[in-house]
């Protein structure tokens, strides 16, 4: 099972992430998450303007991110045609988490500080996050804060689930 940390913990993991996947030091963490998207384990699919990811630092098991291949920061930036192609993907991550980890809900959200915070990005992208818990801890304050600990996975651990979500959207898309 995945771990759950500490904030102050996930912070220097992600710190550690970003020196390995960023090409400048100012580069957006988005625009470097589609960049590797293609040879990343956490790829579950991708679309002519969005790809679909395992969230490496989520906050609960099959925390997915639709990101907008293009740095678009404003929803209506993106255009409707896009913005209905990256819902599309979002609906279809809600379709197999459903079947693969059939959570209690499942929340969809446009978050993103207007300024990058170490863990907040601008650049458009849809959080698609199972929720497992029917108490206090489904609440969205809490489910969307890294306050209450962040959840980590193994490599192992990722490449697997990423690997059973994969083959539910492939074979979806039949
Ligand atoms: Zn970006």
């Amino acid at each position: 099972m995945p771990r759950t940390i500490e904030k102050s913990e996930a912070l220097e993991l992600l710190s550690e992430n970003r020196r390995k996947i960023l090409e400048r030091e100012d580069e957006c963490v988005m625009c470097a998450l589609v960049r590797r998207a293609s040879q990343s384990a956490e790829l579950l699919a991708e679309t002519e303007h969005g790809v679909l990811l395992l969230d490496r630092f989520g906050t609960r098991e099959g925390h997915l991110l639709v990101i907008a291949r293009e740095h678009v920061e404003d929803t209506p930036s993106l255009g409707w045609e896009v913005y209905a192609e990256l819902q599309r993907l979002a609906y279809r991550a809600t379709e197999v988490l459903t079947e693969v980890l059939a959570p209690a809900r499942i929340f969809l959200a446009v978050l993103g500080a207007s300024n990058a915070l170490p863990m907040s990005f601008p650049h458009f992208h849809i959080h698609v996050l199972p929720v497992y818990d029917t108490d206090e801890r489904a609440r969205p304050a809490h489910i969307f804060s890294w306050s209450a600990g962040v959840l980590v996975y193994e490599d192992e651990e990722a490449e697997a689930l990423a690997s059973r979500l994969r083959q539910a959207l492939a074979a979806a898309t039949r």
